[in-house]
């Protein structure tokens, strides 16, 4: 299998590509840009988290519990969280990740269990969807996908790492990264019932859901309140490169 620098070196590049392409394609701010960069970077050490006691999972836990408080800010935000009520939501959320998640993992995960398959890259894209609070929907879209490019960018390596070139044959690991369900039931019970959970979540949450380009106007429309002074930082729209027209008059 692939180790962990060539996951972590492969979801770096992918993640620097992703941002530059964000940055020079789309009119997005530099600082989401790197942000998505770098949550892509890391996302690719994440499934190797059900590896048991290893740098993987100490890095990858210590990592999120420190971002995770991060970027809840805009949700509790939203929730008009005093100052100093989101600090203390923000230790008990790293207390909770760095303690609590790590034991957890450590006594219910298999390697190349349900960390490893496809439900649980759809888990990890609607947890950050969840958690990066955002009023434009689509930078919440772009951090979701720049964790799942990460996270599958270290699935697809796992199943080319699973081809014995030499000999031409697949060794006995294909098909344990980039798959639908694991040998173990109520695993996969626990994953689907996640995917689910996690769905529901976010077809109830307040903040608004992406819309398809073409109904850009509805979305207008339903934000009557929002100021011509405060502008998106991310409109998400094509960068033009053309200079802009002289005024005829
Ligand atoms: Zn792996």
């Amino acid at each position: 299998m692939a180790g962990f620098k060539t996951h972590i070196t492969t979801s770096s590049v992918l993640g620097v590509a992703y941002g530059a392409g964000a940055y020079t394609m789309y009119d997005a701010h530099w600082s989401t840009c790197m942000l998505g960069a770098g949550l892509c970077g890391v996302s690719g050490m994440l499934p190797d988290l059900d590896s048991g006691p290893g740098v993987p999972l100490r890095e990858s836990v210590s990592f999120t519990a420190a971002v995770v408080p991060l970027l809840l800010i805009h949700r509790w935000q939203r929730y008009e969280l005093t100052p100093e009520t989101m600090v203390l939501a923000g230790g008990l959320v790293y207390l909770l990740i760095r303690f609590g998640m790590g034991r957890l993992l450590k006594s219910i995960t298999v390697h190349r269990g349900m960390f490893h398959s496809l439900p649980a890259l759809a888990i990890v894209g609607m947890l950050t969807y969840l958690i990066c609070d955002h009023e434009n929907p689509w930078t919440r879209v772009f951090f979701a996908t720049a964790v799942m490019a990460g996270f599958g960018s270290h699935l697809v390596l796992d199943e080319i790492w699973s081809i014995d070139f030499r000999h031409l044959r697949l060794k006995s690991s294909f098909g344990t990264a980039l798959k639908f369900w694991g040998d173990c039931w109520w695993a996969n019970l626990a994953t689907y019932a996640n995917v689910i959970v996690l769905a529901l979540m976010i077809t109830a949450d307040p903040a608004p859901l992406p819309k398809m380009p073409g109904m850009e106007a509805e979305m207008v429309a339903e934000q009557p309140e929002k100021s011509k002074d405060t502008p998106d930082r991310n409109a998400w729209r094509p960068r033009s490169h053309s200079p802009a027209p002289e005024p005829i008059f």
